[in-house]
C-alpha cells in the first residue's frame, strides 16, 4: 500500500504496522552521516538549517536494505512499515527499505509538501567526539567492592558515538547509606580506611579499561585524538576522601593512577570542604581544599566541585587558576534544602571561570530524552551560555532511572538537542565545551 504524509498520525498509517509499504519523500542528513543506510524521510527538503523537528508525524526514520546512493531530490521507497509509540524515538519506520524506480510527478505531488522541518541528523551529531563528564559505567562502583562483573561500555560508546568518558571511581563508597531516600554518611571512616578504599577502586577502574581495550587518556593531545571508534576513558575520582589530609596521595594518584579529574567532595562533608546535601561545617572550601585545588592546577588535574555547597564553589572560583566542572546537576529557580541540583548564581559562578555544567539525567526531573533536552540543558543554556554545558551521566551511578541509560541512545539524545540548537552548539554541549576545560586544566 502507499502511506502518504497525511496518512501519519491518523488510523491508516497506524494500521499498516508491519505491513509492506510505499512512500514518497525527501533524505535529511544522508551524506553527513556518510552511511547512507539509515536516515530520515521527510515531506519536503529540509527549509532552513536549524529549523525543528519537533513533530515526530513529520518524519520517517529510514533502515535500507543496503546502503543506498542519494541523490537531492525526491526519492520513492519500499520497505516494511513499523510504528512505535516510544515517546523519546520517531513513530514511524520503514525497514528494509529499498528505493523504487522512477519517481513521477504525480507521486511528488502526492507528496504534499505539509511540513517545514529540516530534520537534522539523527546520528554522528557529534562526529563520534562527544565526551561524558560523569559515569560510573561499567558497574564500577560494585566492582570497587569486587561485587559482580564488568559491563559493556566501549561497545554502547562505539554505537552512539561517544567518544570519552570520564568514569568515576567513589571515593567515599565505603560508609555512604541509602537513609530516607537520601545518601548520607553512614558513619565516620576509619583512619586509613578510604585510602586502602581507594587502591581498589583505581585498580579496578585500571582492569575495566583494559579488559575493553579503552585507552587512558593522560594529556590534552590523547584527548584530541579520541574517536568514539576507539573510545577512551579519564581516570576521575568522585571524592577526594582519599587523600585522607594529605597532599602527596594527589601526587601519587596523578603519577600512579592517571587521575586527571578530581571531585573535591561528595556525600560526606570532608576534609576539603562542605557539601549540599548536609549541615554546614567548613563555610565552604577548606585551606586544604584550596591547596588540593592549587595543586590540581599546577599538576594537570581538572577541578570539579559537583556536590559541593554555593559557599565552596566562590571560593574555589577564586582560588583556581583554570576553568571549573559542576560534572552533574540541573538547574532550579528557587531554593530547596539539601538539593543536588543548582540555582543561576551558582551556575553562574561555574561558567564566570570559563568552565563546565554536566547536565544529570534524573528522571525525576526529566522523564524522558526530550525533556532531558529541551528542558535539562536548554534551560542552562538560557542561564550560562552555550558555551558552558556539557553531559553529565552519572551512569549507573543514579538512585532512580537516567532519562539516557545507554551510551548508545546518544544519537536521539543529539536529536533532540538539534530541536533547539544548530549543529556546531550541539558538538559544544555534548563533548566541545569540555574538551576546552580539560584542554585548559591538563595541558
Ligand atoms: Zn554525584
Ligand atoms: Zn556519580
Amino acid at each position: 500500500m502507499r502511506v502518504s504524509w497525511t496518512d501519519l498520525g491518523k488510523q491508516r498509517a497506524d494500521k499498516a504496522d508491519g505491513k509492506r509499504v510505499e512512500i514518497t519523500g525527501f533524505a535529511l542528513g544522508a551524506n553527513s552521516w556518510g552511511g547512507q543506510d539509515r536516515f530520515l524521510l521527510m515531506a519536503e527538503p529540509g527549509c532552513c538549517e536549524g529549523c525543528v523537528p519537533n513533530n515526530p508525524l513529520a518524519v520517517v526514520e529510514v533502515f535500507a536494505r543496503r546502503p543506498m546512493k542519494i541523490a537531492s531530490g525526491a526519492l520513492r521507497l519500499g520497505g516494511t512499515w513499523q510504528v512505535s509509540f516510544d515517546a523519546d524515538g520517531w513513530r514511524y519506520r520503514l525497514h528494509d527499505a529499498e528505493m523504487v524506480a522512477g519517481v513521477t510527478r504525480r507521486a511528488l505531488l502526492a507528496a504534499s509538501p505539509l511540513f517545514c522541518l529540516p530534520v537534522p541528523a539523527m546520528a554522528q551529531a557529534t562526529d563520534g567526539m562527544a565526551v561524558d563528564l560523569h559515569s560510573h559505567a561499567g558497574n564500577l562502583i560494585q566492582m570497587s567492592f569486587g561485587r559482580g562483573s564488568y559491563s559493556p561500555v566501549a561497545e554502547p560508546m562505539r554505537q552512539g558515538g561517544m567518544s570519552v568518558v570520564s568514569l568515576a571511581v567513589v571515593s567515599d563508597s565505603p560508609i555512604i547509606k541509602l537513609t530516607d531516600g537520601r545518601l548520607r554518611p553512614g558513619r565516620d571512616p576509619r583512619p586509613g580506611e578510604l585510602y586502602s578504599f581507594s587502591q581498589r577502586s583505581f585498580p579496578a577502574l585500571h582492569v575495566l579499561a583494559r579488559e575493553q581495550g579503552l585507552p587512558i587518556v593522560r594529556t590534552a593531545a590523547e584527548l584530541r585524538a579520541a574517536r568514539a571508534s576507539r573510545p577512551s576513558v579519564i581516570v576521575a575520582s568522585e571524592g577526594a576522601d582519599f587523600l585522607e589530609g594529605r597532599i602527596e596521595r594527589l601526587d601519587e594518584a596523578y603519577q600512579r593512577w592517571a587521575l586527571r579529574h578530581l571531585q573535591l567532595t561528595h556525600y560526606r562533608p570532608n576534609e576539603l570542604g562542605d557539601i549540599q546535601t548536609e549541615p554546614s561545617v567548613h563555610e565552604g572550601l577548606t585551606a586544604f581544599g584550596a591547596e588540593v585545588i592549587r595543586r590540581c592546577n599546577a599538576l594537570g588535574i581538572v577541578v570539579d566541585v559537583a556536590h559541593g555547597t554555593f559557599e565552596l564553589v566562590k571560593k574555589a572560583a577564586a582560588v583556581t587558576t583554570r576553568p571549573l566542572v559542576l560534572s552533574h546537576t540541573s538547574l532550579i529557580t528557587r531554593p530547596a534544602s539539601w538539593t543536588r541540583r543548582i540555582l543561576p548564581d551558582h551556575a553562574k559562578a561555574i561558567a564566570a571561570t570559563g568552565g563546565v555544567i554536566g547536565i544529570w539525567p534524573v528522571t525525576a526531573y526529566f522523564p524522558n530524552i526530550v525533556s532531558y533536552a529541551t528542558d535539562g540543558f536548554a534551560r542552562m543554556v538560557d542561564v550560562v551560555g552555550i558555551d558552558h554545558v556539557g553531559l553529565g551521566t552519572d551512569q549507573l551511578g543514579l538512585v532512580g532511572a537516567s532519562a539516557i541509560p545507554s551510551y548508545a541512545d546518544l544519537p536521539q539524545l543529539a536529536a533532540a538537542l538539534r530541536t533547539r540548537f544548530n549543529a556546531e552548539e550541539t558538538a559544544k554541549l555534548l563533548g566541545g565545551n569540555f574538551r576546552r576545560v580539560f584542554e585548559a586544566s591538563v595541558g
